[in-house]
Order: structure tokens, then C-alpha cells, then sequence
């Protein structure tokens, strides 16, 4: 028993001295050791992978880890630079690993006597859980399965080992997966043939026996010359090799293109191969293995959260084939192991500050490590844990800003289940709650349904017996994950935490029929189509569609809810945005054009309005009709007489903003879409249009003929308009000034800043002033009072940007339109980039949608040049952004480091810019 005891002394020896000395790749050195000697550390996570380099932390602070080795990253560039060879060193390099291991562990690789088994393991930089597939049991073929039978004296445990690396080496390196019209694993089905025609029903893995197994491995093996028409390697070296291959080639497979498509993870970072001697979960019942995180990564209570399974290899845990039991079982089972791993657990977050997501293996009864990695968190643990590991002196407050994704933040403000609603939906289920919150959606059975559903426009519920790594997309595209089997740490609750998807796991009474596709609960059939709803904070499921409610947070600080600001949730949420102000140097704006938005937003931490568009002032209710009527307008006289209409909807509307801010600044921006927008263009509309206006039909089929553009975006608009029409400028500006007077005697300090939009020359933002200050002049002398106000204008073309030092002296201050900005840098209009963005995203010819993330280097030049133009112009010019970039953390990192004194985004997103904003200023500071 215990065979490989070597192994764990081994690494013992070598720990004790914690050291994460950075070694620096040595040219030529492709291959990296951990165990009794250990050559990497957890900082050389690029050359080793991230799985890699903890390994070899690991050994070096003492946990006991199978020793191995790790093939560089570095190879697998090699290996796609140069048609999937390697580099010549590299079978030596492997070799001379291989002896090391034998050497370690007392035993021989492809031995018959005491055959060393290895596993094939990836690991890129970054993890991406189920992206790349694990090899277990490599080495073993008919003859060492026996030798590893005689040595054990435990023939079903090597029997079961080599079923398992037929079936993974057969998949994973030989192909034979499902084909587009199999809903199972074909060596699944062939487990399952097995079962029934030997015991004519589904009974557990671990109840097959020795001679079910050598029938298996029989069987595998046909299937495999079946369809791929070749024999199943028998020489370890030759599986070895195959295995290596098949690591660095699943890196270009289309799960992982799709999944570092969705991360943002260059191709080019590549994966490392590590190979490592087996230990074994398998071997009975004083053996398992499992998954465990030193703290929930669900909810982030500090408890001791993972699961494990009986007589496993770590596989099983991860696949969901088999529902794990919680770790707290350990403690009464196998007590010794239980304490080990409790002590293991203190000391990974001692050592990683941070808390860690573990796979362990117990080989009859002794603790193996097998890997460690930060743990993949919601975004309600990350708080947790942030304001915990702060208070428990861990982490200080900055560390703590930092260890909340700014991109996960918006999963705090998703709605919860209408608590009445809720009351009467009928619990039909229970299983684990996997991710938080609230979901409700139409149910379907497979990812493609699910995609094509969600692209209908239906809200989306994909139900599954467990989910796989070809189900991503249906997750991408479903508000919630349901599965039948599987624990929390399947591939479903992993892939759910790090999306931010509501999911419940392992719902056993949850049957899910593939071929009739139906869900049936206790009795009740659903059909594809029909709603359910899940909680997966409680791990609930309920029939039916459950209205929800507003987040505790959302509660607390829009509706100054009592009981929700007493909630753990909310202070610490508020904890979290105190350190952001704090560390913070840009401000924060909304982007509101209504007082109800503009307060929500200042609940939310907003300091003012970055872009107020004035467009909707000009839409509601019979505004319409007087501004149609300004558009139809023969002679000025008559465009004004209809302006008067509209000044006094607006005065209102600017009124009630500026109370809304309480003295915040408001950057207004005038007058922005093209005229024919705002025109009827059905006959019934026009012709009621006419009756109205008493004009004929065809006076006003000519007019919206005459305002026909070819290209909206780029014609008579912006300020263009008002230079066309300086009457429109002036009504907008005389609106402002006299809201501005009214507020400014009840007592509210009122802060405009009036925006010119689409400046290309200084002269078109010159005219424009002077309607401005004239208007000002006038209604200051009329209302007797001093008004303080700004002009400025929106960079939003590159010529504005080019010429900004110039458009500076006339400009007191530069708000980036970084959409319109995005649209004329690249000739690309947003609207229409639909039809070809998608593949411009899978040729990588772009790294992310431009209209979502600034492209830093081209569109995000302009913004460098006319900002060092601007304070050229005018030494100070205030400067900040406010396209749809202003909500984005990673356009906000580039605004930081530009300059901006501060991003404006939708009132919902500013706690997301603030936390982004805090962490930028913190990022440029370290
Ligand atoms: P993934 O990246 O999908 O987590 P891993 O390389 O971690 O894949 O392998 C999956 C599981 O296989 C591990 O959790 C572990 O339980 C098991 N495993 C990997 N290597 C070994 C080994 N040397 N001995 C025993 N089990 C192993
Ligand atoms: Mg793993
Ligand atoms: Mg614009």
C-alpha cells in the first residue's frame, strides 16, 4: 500500500524553504522539474503555466506533491511556429525527467515489475477550467496492467485504471468523441451497454468488476479501431508523446478559441504540458479524491467548501458523473486526512494571501496536493473575501480594491426573486446553489436551441443531466444553468461563478429526457419552451416564470430600503466604494437626460452629468409637433415662433435636472441627430401630420424628400445644425440659462457646461460660442442675476482631435465622444458593423469589439494627441469622456493613463467606473 510514500517524502525534503526567487528562462531549457528538486516557482506562471509554477510552489513551501515535470510554454509557441514540431532538445530533456521521476518513486516507466504511471496534464497562464483535457494512468498497457495488478495485489484497481486511460487517452488524444447527432459520450454509451448487458440496469463505476473491466478495456478498444481505424498505442514513450501533442494541439481546438475569445486571452501565450507521477484515488475506500476552496466561492463565507469523492480519480469530481459528498463528510470517514487538509488549507492561504481553489487525492489515506490556483469567485464572494482577508490582516485596503473584478461588480446590482412573487411560486426542486441570483427563462435541452432561442430574443434557461465544455455557448447565451447531476465544482457551477450565471447544480429530481426533449419533476412534465425559474443563491427551482425584485444594494442606495442597508451585502458593497473614493482620481459622471436617472446615479456615487443629450426634450409628448413644425418652417420668424414653443418643455426639463444634481456639474450638449429623425415617415403619420400643421400631405413628403440623406451619420448634424439654424442653439441656450437662473434663486448652486457636438474647425465651435454668451448675456441682464457656465465641446471627429490645440483656445473644456469618435477613426459605422464584426472578432482582426472597448491604439491615439493638444491650447483644459468607453474597466485603465480628469457612463454602470477608476489610479500608482 501507500506505493508511492517515495514521492511524498521526496518533495517534503525539498520544502521548508520558502522562496519565490524569480528564475528567469534559461534558453534552451524546455523542461522544468518539481519534487526533490524543484527548478520553478509560483511567479513563472507565463514560461510554466499557471498550473505549473503552483506545483512547484507548492513543493517549495512543503506540501506534499507527486513530483514531475513541466514542458514550457515556449514549446508550444515553437510548436505552432514551426508545423507542429518540437524543438530537438526536447526528448532528451523529457527523458532525463522520466529517470528523475523513476528515480523518486522507485519505480520504471513501461516496467513489468513496478510500472511508473504519469499523467498528461495542460496548463496555460491562465486557467480555463475544462478547456483542456487531462490524461490519467499513461502507461499502462496489456502487460503493465498486469504487473501493476501483481504488485498492488489489487487487480480491479488496475484494471480501472487502465479502463480510464483508454477511454480519456481514446477521446482526448485519438478523437472518438460525440458526433453532431450523438447526445453521449460514445465510450460512455459503450459503459452503459456494458452495464445493461450484465446487470440490466445503470449501477455505479465502482460496483464493476475485474472482469466487467478487462471486458471494457476489450471493448474501448474496438470502438477506437473503429473510428479511427488504427490500433490503441501499446509503448508508454509512444502514448507519451501522443499525449504531449494532443495538450499543445487542444490549445487551437474551437472550445478553447471560443473561451479565450470570450477572456481576452492571446493565442500566443500557448500552453505548458505537465507530466507527473500518479497517485491514486482508486485504489478503495480508504482513497478519494477531490475539489475544495479555502474559503465558498459561492457566497464567501470563511468555511472550509469543497467536495470529494470515495474510491475517485479526480476526474470523476470535476466531470459530475458521479454527485461528490461535501468535504465535512471527510472529517468523520477519514479524520487523519480530514486534519491534513485543514492544515493544508491554512497554509495555502497563509502563503497565497488569497483564497485557493485545491484538487487533492487521498492514496489510502495520505493527503497528495495536485493543484492550487486563486479561486474563481462570484462577484458576492469577491466582496466578501476583500473585506474579510482585510479585517483578518491579510490583504491591506488596496489589495482589497483590487481583488473585486470592476467587470463582475454589475452581478451585486442583479435583480433577486420578488420576495411576494416568489412566496407563491411552487418549489418544484432543490440542488446546490452553484451561482447567485435569480433567473427565469424559457427551458432548452442543448446549447444550440438554447443559442438560437436566446437570439429570438426569449430569455433562455438551458437545462442539462451535467454540462460540458461544448456547452458554452448555450451558457454564454442563457440567464440561468440548470443541470440534474454534478456538484459545485462541475464544469456548469465553475463555468456559471466565473460568468456571473445563476446556476443551480446536481437538482436530482431534475430527469432530463434529450429525445423527448422535456424536463420532468416529480410527476410534472416541461417542455422545451415552457418557463422555469431558479435561485441560485438558495439552490431552489420553480415551475413557472417568478417576477424579481432589486438587489439588496440596488434597494439600499436607490430606495434607502432600511432593512437592506443592514445587510452584510450592502455595507460591505459600501466599504468597497468608500476605498474606491479614496484611492481614486478620476471622477465619476453619469450619462442621464432625465432627474429621476440623474439622482439614481448620484446615489450610485456619481459626481455630476458628463453628457446630458438634449435629443428626447424634443420627442415627448406634443413637443413632436412643435418641433416638426420648426423643421417644416419656411422663413426664421416662423422657426422661431415655433422654437418659442418648445423653450419653455425644455427650461423645465434643465430645471429639473439641476435640483436632481445638488450643485453637481451638468455638461449639456445641444442638438445633436439629423432633422429627417425627427420627421414622420409613414403616410398615415404624415398625412396626420398635415391636418395638424393644416399644410398639404405633399409639403410634407417633399420636406422629408429634401432632408433624405445618404449618410445620416456623417451629414447635416451635430453642430452643423446649428449653424444652419443658430436659432435652435439659441432657444437651447436661452432653456438653459433661464432653468439656471430659476434654480440658482431656490437656492442650488448650478454648474452648466454647455457641449458643442461634432467640432471639426474652431470656427464652427466660434460661432457657436458667441450664440451661447449672447443668450447668457441676455438672460442674466433680463432675471438680474450672475450665472457661472463653461462652453466647451466633444471631440468626436478626427479632425477635432488633430486640431484640438487649436479648438482649445475656444474651448473651456474637451469631452471625448469616444462612439462617434470610434465610428469616423475607423470608417465604421456601428449600427451597420453586425453583418462583419463577428468575424472580424474570429480572425482576431479585431482583439475586442472597438465599440465596446476603446481601441487603445488607433482610435485611442486620437484621444492622446488632442489631449496633449488641448492642454497645449489651454494649459488645464478639463478633460473627460463620455461615450459608451466611460462604463468599460478596461477603456477606463487607458483613460487613466491619458490623463482625463473623468469617465461618464449610464447611471447603473457607475459603480463599476468607480471601482474600474479606483483600480486604474491604484494600478498606475504601484
Ligand atoms: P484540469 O485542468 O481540468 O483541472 P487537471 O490537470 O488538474 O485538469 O487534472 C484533473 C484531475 O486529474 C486532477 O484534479 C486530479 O484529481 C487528477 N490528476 C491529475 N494528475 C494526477 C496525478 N498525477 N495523480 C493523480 N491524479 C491526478
Ligand atoms: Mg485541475
Ligand atoms: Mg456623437
Amino acid at each position: 500500500m501507500a506505493k508511492t510514500k517515495a514521492a511524498r517524502g521526496v518533495s517534503k525534503k525539498s520544502g521548508g524553504k520558502k522562496t519565490t526567487a524569480k528564475a528567469s528562462p534559461k534558453a534552451g531549457k524546455y523542461v522544468y522539474w518539481f519534487g526533490r528538486k524543484t527548478d520553478g516557482n509560483g511567479t513563472m506562471k507565463p514560461l510554466l503555466g499557471g498550473k505549473g509554477a503552483n506545483l512547484a510552489e507548492m513543493c517549495r513551501i512543503g506540501l506534499p506533491v507527486p513530483p514531475g515535470f513541466t514542458i514550457t510554454t515556449e514549446v508550444c509557441t515553437y510548436y505552432y511556429a514551426n508545423k507542429r514540431a518540437y524543438p530537438s532538445a526536447l526528448k532528451t530533456q523529457m527523458q532525463a525527467g522520466v529517470a528523475a521521476l523513476e528515480q523518486q518513486t522507485g519505480k520504471k516507466f513501461g516496467d513489468l515489475k513496478n510500472p511508473l504511471l504519469v499523467s498528461v496534464r495542460s496548463g496555460a497562464r491562465d486557467s480555463m477550467p475544462g478547456m483542456m483535457d487531462t490524461i490519467l494512468n499513461l502507461g499502462l498497457n496489456d502487460d503493465t496492467v498486469e504487473a501493476l495488478a501483481r504488485k498492488t495485489g489489487n487487480p480491479r484497481f488496475a484494471w480501472d485504471c487502465y479502463r480510464r486511460f483508454v477511454q480519456m487517452y481514446g477521446d482526448v488524444v485519438l478523437g472518438v468523441q460525440k458526433r453532431p447527432d450523438e447526445d453521449h459520450e460514445p465510450f460512455e454509451t459503450v459503459i452503459e451497454k456494458l452495464k445493461h448487458d450484465r446487470y440490466h440496469q445503470d449501477i455505479e463505476d465502482t460496483r464493476l468488476t475485474v472482469d466487467d473491466l478487462r471486458e471494457l478495456v476489450l471493448r474501448f478498444k474496438a470502438l477506437v479501431k473503429e473510428r479511427v481505424g488504427r490500433e490503441f498505442p501499446k509503448s508508454p514513450w509512444d502514448q507519451l508523446m501522443g499525449a504531449v501533442g494532443a495538450v499543445f494541439g487542444s490549445w487551437m481546438n474551437d472550445r478553447a478559441i471560443v473561451y479565450r475569445r470570450k477572456y481576452n486571452i492571446p493565442s500566443e501565450w500557448g500552453t505548458a504540458v505537465n507530466v507527473q507521477a500518479m497517485v491514486y484515488g482508486n485504489t478503495g475506500d480508504e482513497s478519494g479524491s477531490g475539489v475544495a476552496f479555502t474559503r465558498n466561492p459561492a457566497n464567501g463565507a470563511k468555511e472550509f467548501y469543497g467536495e470529494f469523492l470515495i474510491n475517485a480519480q479526480g476526474e470523476d469530481v470535476v466531470a459530475g458523473v458521479r454527485t461528490p459528498e461535501p468535504v465535512a463528510e471527510l472529517k468523520k470517514q477519514m479524520p487523519k486526512a480530514y486534519n491534513e487538509l485543514e492544515r493544508i488549507r491554512q497554509t495555502l492561504e497563509r502563503h497565497f494571501k488569497d483564497v485557493q481553489d485545491f484538487e487533492f487525492t487521498i492514496e489510502d489515506g495520505v493527503v497528495y496536493m495536485l493543484q492550487t490556483r486563486n479561486g474563481k469567485r462570484t462577484a458576492m464572494a469577491a466582496l466578501k473575501f476583500s473585506v474579510d482577508m482585510h479585517k483578518e490582516k491579510l490583504i491591506d485596503w488596496k489589495t482589497a480594491v483590487m481583488r473585486n473584478p470592476a467587470d463582475q461588480l454589475e452581478q451585486l446590482l442583479a435583480p433577486v426573486f420578488d420576495t411576494a412573487d416568489v412566496a407563491n411560486a411552487p418549489v418544484i426542486a432543490t440542488g446546490l446553489p452553484a451561482g447567485p441570483g435569480a433567473a427565469s427563462g424559457r427551458i432548452y435541452l442543448n446549447a444550440d436551441r438554447a443559442v438560437t432561442a436566446a437570439e429570438r430574443g426569449e430569455k433562455v434557461l438551458l437545462v442539462r443531466v451535467e454540462t460540458s465544455p461544448e456547452d458554452l455557448r448555450g451558457m454564454i447565451a442563457a440567464e440561468g444553468i440548470l443541470t440534474a447531476r454534478g456538484g459545485v465544482s462541475s464544469h456548469a457551477a465553475l463555468v456559471a461563478r466565473q460568468m456571473g450565471k445563476v446556476c443551480v447544480c446536481g437538482a436530482a429530481a431534475v430527469e432530463v429526457d434529450y429525445q423527448a426533449r422535456t424536463v420532468t419533476v416529480v410527476g410534472r412534465t416541461f417542455k422545451e419552451g415552457d418557463w422555469l425559474s431558479i435561485d441560485g443563491t438558495a439552490g431552489k427551482v420553480y415551475a413557472g416564470q417568478v417576477k424579481t425584485a432589486a438587489s439588496e444594494i440596488v434597494a439600499g442606495m436607490l430606495e434607502g430600503h432600511e432593512a437592506s442597508k443592514r445587510t452584510e451585502k450592502f455595507r460591505n458593497f459600501q466599504q468597497l466604494m468608500k476605498w474606491c473614493s479614496d484611492a481614486t482620481r478620476m471622477a465619476v459622471r453619469t450619462n442621464a437626460d432625465t432627474p429621476e436617472q440623474t439622482e439614481n446615479a448620484i446615489a450610485f456615487g456619481a459626481v455630476g452629468i458628463g453628457l446630458c443629450r438634449t435629443e428626447h426634450m424634443f420627442f415627448e409628448g406634443d413637443r413632436i409637433d412643435a418641433m416638426r413644425e420648426m423643421i417644416l418652417a419656411e422663413t426664421t420668424e416662423a422657426r422661431k415662433a415655433a422654437l418659442a414653443k418648445l423653450l419653455p418643455y425644455q427650461r423645465d426639463d434643465f430645471a429639473g435636472i439641476f435640483r436632481a444634481l445638488k450643485g453637481y456639474p451638468a455638461t449639456i450638449r445641444f442638438l445633436d441627430p439629423p432633422l429627417h429623425e425627427f420627421l414622420p415617415h409613414t403616410p398615415e403619420q404624415q398625412a396626420d401630420l398635415a391636418k395638424k400643421l393644416k399644410v398639404t400631405v405633399e409639403t410634407i413628403q417633399g420636406r422629408v424628400h429634401q432632408l433624405h440623406e445618404f449618410n445620416p451619420m456623417l451629414g447635416f448634424r451635430g453642430c452643423r445644425l446649428g449653424i444652419g439654424y443658430p436659432e435652435i442653439s439659441e432657444m437651447q441656450a436661452r432653456a438653459v440659462f433661464e432653468a439656471a437662473a430659476i434654480v440658482q434663486k431656490e437656492g442650488i448652486k448650478v454648474r452648466p457646461e454647455i457641449m458643442i457636438p461634432l467640432v471639426a474647425f474652431k470656427r464652427e465651435l466660434d460661432l457657436q460660442i458667441e450664440v451661447v454668451h449672447e443668450a447668457a448675456r441676455a438672460v442674466q441682464a433680463e432675471r438680474k442675476i450672475k450665472l457661472s457656465y463653461l462652453v466647451g465641446t466633444m471631440i468626436e471627429v478626427p479632425r477635432g482631435a488633430l486640431t484640438a490645440d487649436e479648438i482649445a483656445q475656444s474651448a473651456e473644456f474637451f469631452s471625448f465622444g469616444t462612439n462617434d469618435l470610434t465610428q469616423t477613426a475607423l470608417g465604421m459605422s456601428r449600427d451597420d458593423s453586425g453583418s462583419f464584426l463577428p468575424q472580424y472578432a474570429e480572425l482576431e482582426i479585431v482583439k475586442k469589439n472597438p465599440f465596446a472597448t476603446i481601441d487603445q491604439s488607433g482610435v485611442g491615439q486620437l484621444v492622446e494627441i488632442a489631449a496633449t493638444k488641448g492642454r497645449a491650447g489651454r494649459p488645464g483644459i478639463k478633460l473627460g469622456i463620455c461615450g459608451e468607453h466611460g462604463g468599460d474597466p478596461a477603456s477606463i485603465h487607458f483613460f487613466e493613463k491619458v490623463g482625463l480628469d473623468y469617465v461618464s457612463c449610464s447611471p447603473y454602470r457607475v459603480p463599476v467606473a468607480r471601482l474600474a477608476a479606483a483600480q486604474a489610479a491604484l494600478s498606475a500608482k504601484a
